[in-house]
């Protein structure tokens, strides 16, 4: 019996065909997927399909949204093998991170992908990115379970660890990249799976979660940021955490206003996270004399977690909190392979 994936449309280009007279992109009618793509009657899988009621464009995605998402993945998951979701590239990032962490025991693919160009139009980098994303939500090894049990992005012939991924590129088919973990699977004449990247299986059931905490913000740093405007920035009544995007291996000024702003919201007892901006590489917090301050005040150094993991993983401990053990603690324990632990 073939292998069943739902198809799970949320918005974005790979969904749009431009208008045959104005020229402008609308969203397209799933259920005419086949008349666009007719290779998929060939790719050996049964697919259903649900689209959001109003595509968006993944800028317009909201927490919300990838509780939504987790909800149609859980409410189909014994029905289904794997789970291919259709989203704008500009946030898939973001909403993978997101996923990856509400989705609890999963144990089946979730394969995120996109394109840069409309399905219909010459050139596009669409056809590919869906049939391979089917093809590996759709995977088994020689045991009969699920080749890639997380959830992941696809994109030009590389399959991601989603909370790994980051877009790097506006124009380029090859838009994401995972600079600190390897490529999941590589799609050439065969799809290559790199089977020590991919999670274990997991024991138990998926448990869906559905809270998610949006009182966040992330502060770039850059030289010459003023501790006066930092201090304003943090003293946002309901703000709970904010991840700053520091240099290097998670350095920042030593200004004494900057350092007091921060010392300010800790003892309001906020949370505050260390990131880097570097694409690739880890934090190492007291390293340096100009990370020791973060050390000494509490700043929580998220290793190599990229922004976009660290500030869902975020709204996604402080909407579920558990008494037990402190938000610093749970932060730097991977839930779903987002960090390298030394
Ligand atoms: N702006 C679009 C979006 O993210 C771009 C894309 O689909 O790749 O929804």
């Amino acid at each position: 019996m073939s292998a069943s994936v739902l198809l799970i449309y949320t918005g974005g280009t790979i969904g749009m065909l431009a208008d045959p007279r104005s020229g402008a992109l609308r969203p397209m009618d799933l259920a005419h997927l086949e008349d666009q793509v007719p290779e998929l009657a060939r790719v050996g899988v049964r697919l259903e399909s649900v689209a959001f009621e109003q595509p968006i464009d993944s800028s317009d995605m909201r927490p919300a949204d990838w509780v939504r998402i987790a909800d149609i993945i859980g409410a189909n998951y014994a029905q289904h093998d794997g789970f291919v979701v259709l989203h704008g590239s500009d946030t898939m990032a973001y909403t993978a991170s997101a996923l990856s962490y509400l989705l609890e025991g999963l144990n089946k693919p979730v394969i995120l992908t996109g394109s840069q160009l409309p399905i219909g139009t010459i050139r596009t980098d669409a056809k590919e990115n869906l049939i391979t994303a089917i093809e590996i939500a759709a995977a088994k090894d020689e045991q009969g379970r699920a080749m890639v049990p997380e959830v992941a992005v696809y994109f030009e012939y590389r399959l991601l660890r989603g909370n790994r991924t980051v877009k790097v590129h506006a124009e380029r088919f090859e838009a994401f990249r995972s600079p600190n973990w390897p490529a999941l699977a590589e799609a050439g004449v065969r799809i290559k799976y790199d089977r020590g990247a991919i999670l274990p299986h997991r024991s138990g059931s998926l448990v869906v979660h559905d809270r998610l905490d949006d009182r966040v913000a992330v502060i770039r740093l850059f030289p010459g940021i003023r501790g006066a405007w930092v201090k304003h920035a943090l003293s946002m009544p309901d703000l709970r955490a904010a991840v700053l995007t520091t240099f290097g291996s998670g350095n920042g000024p030593t200004d004494p206003e900057f350092i007091a702003a921060l010392r300010e919201a800790r003892e309001r007892g906020m949370e505050l996270l260390n990131v880097t901006q570097c694409v690739g590489g880890r934090v190492e917090q007291g390293r340096y004399v100009t990370s020791q301050a973060f050390e000494q005040l509490g700043v929580i150094p998220c290793a190599d977690m990229t922004v976009e993991a660290a500030i869902t993983k975020a709204m996604f401990l402080l909407g579920n909190d558990r008494a037990t053990e402190p938000f610093a603690q749970r932060m730097v324990v991977p839930i779903s392979g987002e960090s390298t632990l030394v």
